[in-house]
């Protein structure tokens, strides 16, 4: 066959394969457009998953008639002027209009502020309308019919209708947290509406729009991020440990407002909470990414969710160390959802017992506690604890217990005269954090009081985390153990990997790996971090040269050590069962509130729950 030129709707339905992959594609391209236009109200309307029909009005600047058949001609755009270095609109590729319509029956009918009437232009499987005038208010309606009609192959791949409709209203929520101040309406052919009053673009007005996504208890349940290194900001909130997900679909990113799906910003979300959470669990996230335009490249593909930074190394580090450091600064706390749970489980009449927990509106509250149906079992880790140097606060985990005394005696309970000795020490513990010791129950939970409120330590927990965290200490602190291998272990590898590998020799060494270049593509191992034991020096030497391609980080080898010190935290701490003394159980208090992080054990629980005394007088009907 001679070679020709393809027709330019092969050459639209080609691009269409690219931009528009399902419904919520097609809705993604409108709505970023309407956002475009500057509209402050936008309506989605979609039935049958989207394929039947998909229609979105906004009130933007609409377009003016004689720009309409440009408006669905390829490569017209009319936001990029000069620099594709330098984009600040959503779109900027101008193949969304022409494409949707070599696949569908389109239809564009739009006034601008100038216009006296509203006109109107059609595509169909890429067939062109004349322009006809129409009636319309001030703004743009797109109406997508029959989607793929003119591509059957991709009709196919179309999942049912409820996933489809999933997929749009997970997009528009997406868009809608960059974007508060713009109203946003969702109603679908089953009825289901989704509302977004407008908000405003204040941080309170982001945070209450992201509420309306997340749920009214997203933000009591998150701390606010706020961040800077070499001119990229970083904004926006995360959960608090023990507020997670089964996924990471809840984790919401943006550069430059722009929704983005990243691998570099979800890694490193990970890794800023591996220490907090289990591997099965998520954190809910919504971070907001600003830096030059120049130094990020949105234009890697043609549905420009995925984004190139120029220095990844910078990016990641940056959120790695703000999500740390804002759950460190936030100390300790747990889930106010966890005691909201708790509340309606004590209601009176709540006879919900073994029903799978509480009534709806306390996801976070069930999410804590199916975090506890996996993970560490107390009851099975009968070592004694290990001598770490854990010390301090004049807590000796060494001797809990041993002496077999029961319970401590409640302070109200002593007599008057030890009361009245110990009063002056009391008040100033009662004002405390987690406040004075007063029992010990079921030889696991510690019972506080506060001037406000009752807390309930699950002591286990705690401790294990204060283990881990002097552990981590220690680790970081100082150089790690290494042990010599008898024989250096080869491993070879791409020249660019063993390069960098070399590069980074240095860190690698200050966390026990010692590692050469062992000829071209090669890298000779002779150390290997003590903590990891036996371990799979390959895979380890490999996985950080994967990550240092990536992220230029040896995140991995820290990640690892810190897992080994978590795993060896919850062999070497207090385990339940063990009685304690009121002191030990003030220290252990006192510690946990100078600890940071302290608030969720190394599995994501809670290590305590607290209770309103306000709450405790609601549920006597004092209140
Ligand atoms: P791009 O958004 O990349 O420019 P599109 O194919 O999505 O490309 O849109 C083409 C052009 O049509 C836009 O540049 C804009 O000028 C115009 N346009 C599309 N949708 C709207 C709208 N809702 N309001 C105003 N103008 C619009
Ligand atoms: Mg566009």
């Amino acid at each position: 066959m001679p070679i020709r030129q393809l027709s330019e709707t092969m050459i639209n339905q080609i691009a269409a394969g690219e931009v528009i992959e399902r419904p919520a594609s097609v809705v993604k391209e409108l709505v970023e457009n309407a956002l475009d236009a500057g509209a402050s109200r936008i309506e989605v309307v979609t039935a049958g998953g989207g394929l039947n029909l998909i229609r979105v009005t906004d009130d933007g600047s609409g377009i003016p008639e004689q720009e309409l058949s440009l408006a669905i001609a390829r490569h017209c755009t009319s936001k990029l002027a000069e620099d594709i270095h330098d984009i600040r609109s959503l779109g900027f590729r101008g193949e969304a209009l022409p494409s949707i319509g070599s696949v569908s029956r389109l239809s564009i009918r739009s006034r601008t502020a100038f216009g006296d009437s509203a006109a109107e232009i059609g595509i169909e499987g890429g067939r062109v309308s004349a322009v006809r005038p129409a009636a319309a208010n001030r703004g743009t309606t797109v109406e997508v019919r029959d989607l793929f009609f003119a591509t059957p192959a991709r009709l196919k791949f179309m999942k049912g209708e409820r996933a489809e409709s999933s997929a749009t209203g997970d997009v528009v929520k997406r868009i809608a947290i960059a974007f508060p101040s713009v109203r946003f309406t969702l109603a679908g052919s089953d009825r289901s509406t989704l509302e977004l009053p407008a908000t405003d673009d204040s941080a309170e007005g982001s945070l209450r729009r992201v509420a309306q996504v997340m749920g009214a208890d997203f933000p009591d349940n998150s701390i606010a991020i706020d961040a800077m290194r070499e001119g990229v900001r970083l904004t926006g909130h995360v959960s608090i440990p023990s507020f997670t997900r089964a996924n990471a679909l809840q984790q919401y990113a943006y550069v430059n407002g722009r929704p983005v799906r990243d691998k570099l910003i979800a890694g490193a979300i990970r890794g800023a909470f591996a220490d907090v959470l289990p591997r099965d669990r998520h954190a809910v996230t919504v971070l907001f990414l600003t830096l030059d335009p120049a130094i990020v490249d949105v234009n890697v593909h043609p549905a420009k969710a995925d984004v190139r930074f120029r220095d990844p190394g910078l990016v990641r580090g940056l959120i790695v160390g703000a999500i740390r450091q804002a759950l460190a600064d936030s100390g300790i706390r747990a889930a106010t959802s966890g005691a909201a749970g708790m509340m309606a489980a004590f209601r009176p009449g709540a006879t919900s017992f073994g029903h799978g927990g509480p009534a709806n509106g306390h996801r976070g509250y069930e999410a804590a506690y199916r975090a506890s149906a996996s993970g560490f079992d107390p009851a099975r880790s009968s070592q004694r604890p290990l001598d770490m140097g854990f010390e301090g606060a004049g807590f000796d985990h060494r001797g809990l217990g041993e002496s077999g005394q029961a319970a401590f005696d409640a302070g109200p309970l002593a007599s008057a005269d030890a009361r009245a000795g110990q009063s002056e020490a009391t008040e100033t513990l009662l004002g405390m954090v987690l406040g004075a010791a007063r029992a010990q129950v079921h030889e696991n939970y510690i019972v506080a009081q506060t001037r406000d409120s009752l807390v309930i330590v699950d002591q286990h927990a705690a401790h294990e985390r204060l283990v881990y965290e002097a552990l981590k200490n220690a680790l970081h602190s100082r150089a790690v153990p290494s042990q010599m291998l008898l024989l250096p272990e080869i491993i070879d590898l791409p020249e660019e990997d063993a390069e960098r590998l070399a590069l980074h020799s240095e860190t690698l060494a200050r966390f026990g790996l010692g590692l050469e270049r062992f000829g071209p593509g090669a890298v000779a191992v002779r150390e290997t971090p003590s903590m990891l034991g036996e371990t799979d020096v390959q895979q380890l030497v490999r996985d950080l040269a994967d990550e240092i391609a990536d992220n230029d980080t040896v995140e991995t080898l820290k990640e690892r050590l810190d897992k080994i010190a978590a795993t060896m935290a919850c062999h070497g701490s207090v385990r339940s069962g063990r009685l304690l003394k009121a002191e030990e159980m003030n220290a252990l208090l006192r510690q946990m509130e100078a600890t940071p992080g302290s608030g969720t054990c190394n599995h994501g629980r809670p290590t305590y729950i607290e209770l309103k005394l306000a709450d405790i007088e609601r549920l006597f009907g004092r209140r």
